[in-house]
């Protein structure tokens, strides 16, 4: 029931006299990167919400008319990305109900839905088929529906949320942000005109004119009201964003705990050159989300970064494809070699991380059929070893590869000359900010939110005799 597993991209606004839709179009378009399945807007101009959604791209679910309508001045938005294979309309969201009195767009994931269930179970209500965003919306719905306001049905519903959530929650005349007591998946605030705006990144602020004021703060609820925006304490909060924002999700024009996105990839891949010193003719990065690194790598090496791999930008996230057959296919119709580049060169190929290894052994085994001398995979993280459960979805442990493998095996296997992993430390240096602000869980096994009966599902490395080399954990 809980492995809906969703790394999506959220928008909100609220504003008197500001076309909330539009907006919220303009925000989801800035975070497309964060999901590609499915789009979603819902309106409201104090009256009644609307709402509009479809499968795939931004560019595919809105036209004019569907923007026409969905008038009013407050709006949430979603982009949904989901792994699982579970790619269907009905998940779509924002998630509403006939009854129209409330809808929500979450980002993260509930590895334990059990409260949940047992709750909704208790007052009679259905949740048969439902998935962890479904049902915080009918915990949310049920006090609505019984004469709650907006921030005492978050309030009091927000215990049983056992998991990772940053939400955007409407009624027709009131929008609330909401965010996890640790804060695992980003979500900012920003002013716009006098009125106020929510993004899952502070790209998509930039995008529509909004400065960017902070984050909403972990453990806290936001709510705009026609009187203003005001702030309220759910649980103790204490930050720890997902690492894995930094490495690879998050768009690089965005900022991070006050950090540039762009900047802290740099930091990566100038830290992996000092800590792996080798010798080779040329950098290249696997576009897009490996360039900053790339560009760190051979500032701090001073081998001359190029770009080696050509990207066809019209072939989204190869990950957005759940079988492992469509995904092979697609890391070949997705990046081209450039032989002048390659041919006869010694190369370093930067990427951010290793996930299955399907990509990197597709890409060794392009570039050197392209002709290189030879070919050094270097990454820009430390092995992802354990799966996630707060809503990126990489996969079942056993599909990762450094969960099976060492490293020496790994190489083997993608075919590379040398590879080598920036270690936990470097890391945790290249982002200028303490270890403790951070979940790692996907590098270290240490879950920051209870995965309860989920922890089965992890096995140790460490006992099965793999070694974790320069890993330290929290
Ligand atoms: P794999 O082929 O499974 O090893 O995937 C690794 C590639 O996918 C790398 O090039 C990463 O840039 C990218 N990647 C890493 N994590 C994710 C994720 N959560 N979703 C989509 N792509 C990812």
């Amino acid at each position: 029931m809980a492995d809906f597993g969703e790394k999506c991209g959220i928008f909100g606004v609220f504003g008197r006299g500001l076309e909330a839709a539009r907006l919220t179009h303009s925000g989801l378009w800035a975070l497309q990167h964060r999901g590609q399945e499915s789009s979603g807007i819902a309106a409201s101009d104090g009256e009644s919400i609307r709402v509009h959604k479809g499968m795939g791209l931004v560019a595919h679910v809105y036209n004019e008319e569907s923007l026409e309508s969905l008038p009013g001045h407050i709006a949430i938005g979603h982009n949904r990305y989901s792994t699982s294979g579970d790619s269907e309309e009905r998940h779509a969201q924002p998630i509403i109900t006939e009854d129209k009195i409330l809808t929500l767009a979450h980002n993260g994931n509930l590895p334990s839905t059990r409260k949940l269930e047992e709750f909704l179970k208790s007052r009679n209500v259905y949740a048969e088929g439902l998935n962890d965003s479904e049902l915080m919306y009918e915990a949310l719905r049920f006090y609505l529906a019984r004469g709650a306001t907006l921030e005492t049905a978050v309030a009091r519903a927000f215990p049983l949320f056992t998991g990772v959530f940053s939400l955007l929650v409407m009624t027709k005349n009131k929008l609330a942000a909401v965010r996890d007591f640790r804060g695992i998946r980003p979500l900012s605030l920003g002013r716009l005109n006098g009125g106020f705006v929510f993004a899952s990144e502070t790209c998509a602020l930039e995008t529509v004119n909004a400065n960017a004021v902070r984050d909403v703060k972990p453990g806290t609820m936001m709510v705009a009201t026609k009187t203003g925006l005001k702030t309220y304490r759910l649980a103790r909060g204490e930050q720890k964003l997902d690492i894995f924002e930094f490495v690879y999700f998050a768009r690089p024009d965005s900022i991070l705990l006050g950090k540039s996105v762009n900047e802290v990839r740099r930091n990566l891949g100038r830290n992996l050159a000092r800590e792996n010193p080798i010798k080779a003719d040329v950098v290249i990065p696997v576009p897009d989300s490996a360039i900053p690194a790339a560009l760190g790598f051979s500032q701090e090496s001073g081998i001359p970064f190029d770009h080696g791999l050509i990207k066809n930008r019209y072939i989204h996230r190869t990950f957005i494809r759940p079988a492992q057959k469509l995904r092979d296919n697609d890391t070949q119709l997705k990046l081209n070699p450039l032989p002048a580049v390659l041919k006869g060169k010694r190369v370093i190929v930067i990427d951010d991380s290793i996930v299955r290894g399907t990509t990197s052994k597709q890409l060794v085994t392009m570039i050197r059929r392209t002709g290189a001398r030879s070919i050094h995979l270097m990454i820009s993280s430390p092995p992802v070893r354990f799966p996630d459960f707060y809503g990126i979805d990489t996969p079942v442990q056993r599909d990762l590869i450094a969960a099976r493998l060492t490293v020496a095996e790994i190489e083997q296997f993608i075919g590379a000359d040398s590879l080598h992993y920036l270690s936990y430390k470097g890391l945790i240096r290249s982002t200028g900010l303490s270890e403790k602000l951070f979940s790692t869980s996907c590098f270290t096994g240490v879950y920051p939110v209870d995965i309860a009966e989920r922890a089965h599902e992890v096995s140790r490395p460490e006992a099965q005799g793999v070694p974790l080399g320069r890993f330290t954990t929290i």
